[in-house]
């Protein structure tokens, strides 16, 4: 008989996209004890996070819970619950992310409209904005952070826009939430997903979401509440009711609000991490926090360069937690990959599609994005780049990582 000994996981520096290290007081909150999930107890962790989440997405909507399931469910709940069979729906295409969301509205039976620019580039807004007068779209779905070329979409026009053509602006932020600027409310976004495991720092396993009371209302005309838990007022005739009852927005709204109508069991340990986790975003502060991803993906930047490397974006629209590096002529980026977790037990990530075997992206996303990880990641790259024979300018990067973090230094050293 086999015996299997007790979990013992390598300790790595991963420096990906995601999932990402996570803060120990994180961890340490998921292994605190079970509650009933109407235990007064739990419903206050509930109430609590629902308030956190709030102030990360910077928003004031009633509705700003978690779905429990990775950020795809979050999206996936979003669309299910918004769209109807032969709703149409416009999707600015600019990566793997964008494909996801037509993928899953597909799925719900919407007409699918798609706009589509080359990976690694963004849209200019008003080319969205004239895609939405042509198409007129019941709903806008566009990904913000586009993980899988590094691009960051601007956003601040759209939300306008769509409000005065009455259309609902749905947007992927799971790589940008608590890492950079999402203005829920500014923007005037109307329904905004965002991720546990990327700079949330929170392990994989719910998808913090947010809407306004105009996508509550539509949710309204589709709510049809379970058999089992209907009481005399719920509406028992009703067109169009949302297909999926796990990401039925309508039900988990009476979840999460004061009617706490049971619907799933609430993901206990994972609703402990979360809360966690917002409360660390909030007690380093919104604006403290992106400016530390802006200063780690500067030491990244600068390091790659002086080490003789490409990025691959264009920085005017860089997604500030994902460094895309072009992979140097003749070298295995595979190879590189596999010996920086084998040798140094380091984690950077490959790419999709077009972009596979092209690039490396070097993720710094929330506890991961960390000074001593930026030294590592890029010691590491140039040490198993010189093994693989490339021709790198040796000891370049780490000096102008440095040159980053402390300006001061690098004027002793010239003097
Ligand atoms: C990571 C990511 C997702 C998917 O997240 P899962 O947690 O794997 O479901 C969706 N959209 C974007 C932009 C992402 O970066």
């Amino acid at each position: 008989m086999t015996v299997f000994r007790e979990l013992n996981t390598p300790l790595r520096t991963i420096m990906t996209p995601g999932p990402v290290e996570v803060d120990p007081r994180v961890l340490r909150a998921m292994s605190t004890p079970i509650l009933g999930q109407f235990d007064p107890a739990f419903t206050q962790i509930m109430n609590e996070t629902m308030e956190m989440l709030r102030q990360v997405f910077q928003t004031k909507n009633q509705w700003t819970f978690p779905i429990d399931g990775t950020s795809r469910s979050g999206i996936e709940a979003v669309l299910t619950s918004i769209l109807a069979p032969g709703d149409k729906v416009l999707i600015p295409i600019f990566g793997r992310f964008g494909h996801l969301l037509t993928e899953i509205a597909e799925r719900n039976g919407a007409e699918i409209h798609t706009i589509e620019t080359e990976w690694g580039q963004v849209f200019d807004q008003d080319e969205i904005i004239k895609a939405m007068e042509r198409v007129k779209p019941k709903v806008l779905a566009i990904v913000h952070g586009e993980t899988s070329t590094g691009c960051m979409q601007p956003l601040d026009k759209l939300g306008k826009a769509c409000r005065e053509m009455d259309i609902l602006c749905v947007v992927d932020a799971v790589a940008t939430i608590a890492g950079t600027e999402v203005k829920v409310d500014e923007w005037q976004l109307d329904a905004v997903i965002g991720g546990t495991q990327k700079c949330f720092s929170v392990p994989s396993g719910m998808a913090p979401i947010t809407y306004n009371e105009r996508v509550e209302k539509l949710l309204a005309s589709r709510k049809k509440v379970e058999r089992g838990v209907r009481t005399t007022g719920d509406a028992v005739d009703v067109r169009n009711p949302i297909q999926s009852n796990y990401f039925d927005l309508s039900q988990l709204q009476d979840y999460w609000g004061p009617r706490r109508l049971n619907h799933h069991t609430e993901a206990t340990s994972m609703l402990y991490a979360l809360r966690e986790g917002a409360r660390i975003v909030l007690e380093e502060g919104l604006e403290e926090r992106f400016s530390r991803h802006r200063l780690h993906e500067k030491a990244i930047m600068e390091g790659i360069k002086a080490m003789g490397l490409t990025l691959f974006n264009d920085v005017t629209w860089k997604l500030p937690m994902v460094t895309c590096v072009n992979i140097p002529e003749g070298i295995d980026g595979e190879a590189i990959r596999s010996m920086l977790l084998g040798q140094f037990g380091i984690e950077i990530a490959s790419s999709f599609g077009p972009l596979h075997g092209k690039i490396w992206r070097i993720g710094a996303m929330g506890y991961s994005c960390r000074k001593e990880n930026v030294f590592a990641v890029l010691s590491a790259l140039e040490a198993a780049l010189i093994r693989n024979g490339a021709s790198v300018q040796r000891g370049e990067a780490l000096q102008a990582a440095l040159n980053v973090y402390d300006p001061a230094s690098r004027m002793a050293v010239m003097m």
